[in-house]
């Protein structure tokens, strides 16, 4: 037991997904502050990217994230388009500076992306961003929306770590918690 442990970590501290974190955002944090950040960036800036895709086909009942539940994939498709248009912005505020080292995908649920979203995707980064070849590429995974397809489309991503989230595997607390997940699954 690490007493220094518990009184640094006993206390509410912000959703440690998210950098920065959501109590860093507030009015003040405007476009132009955001791009002149950008703009402050070096040439040989290391640059890790976040993309958020905030759907999932199913709600867990302890889920803290920024998602919306949906079963069609309109809305994904109708976000996607907002995505690419903020791809572009940052790219063009960095105009060529930088070397992308990390690229995370998160959500909600990254795996609903169709295969052709999730290669449409991979190749505007590209095509905008100058990608390490050692990038660390990661994905959270909701296993029930996975098949061969998708896990080639990660591949073909270049995914090098996934995150599975696991939080019981008792049938009983998966029903409860809405989170029907099987040992196989996972
Ligand atoms: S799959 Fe993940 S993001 Fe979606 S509701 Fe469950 S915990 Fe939340």
């Amino acid at each position: 037991m690490r007493p220094d442990l518990i009184d640094r970590y006993s206390a509410p501290v912000p959703h440690y997904t998210s950098y920065p974190t959501a109590p860093h955002f507030h009015a003040g944090i405007t476009p132009q502050v955001y791009a002149s950040w950008l703009a402050d960036l070096k040439e040989d800036a290391t640059i890790s990217l976040y993309l958020h895709i905030p759907y999932c086909d199913r709600l867990c009942w302890f889920c803290g994230c920024h998602t919306k539940h949906t079963l069609r994939y309109e809305p994904v498709v109708q976000y996607l388009e907002a995505l690419r248009a903020e791809i572009d912005w940052v790219a063009d505020q960095l105009d060529g500076r930088g070397v992308v080292t990390a690229i995370h995908l998160n959500g909600g649920s990254p795996t609903m992306l169709s295969v052709v979203d999730m290669a449409r995707l991979k190749a505007r980064l590209s095509a905008r961003f100058t990608i390490s070849s050692t990038a660390e590429i990661s994905i959270e995974i909701d296993p029930n929306d996975l098949g061969e397809d998708r896990f080639d489309a990660m591949a073909a991503f270049g995914l090098t770590r996934a995150s599975v989230g696991v939080q019981d595997f008792d049938p009983k607390v998966q029903q409860t918690i809405n989170r029907l997940q099987s040992f196989e699954q996972t």
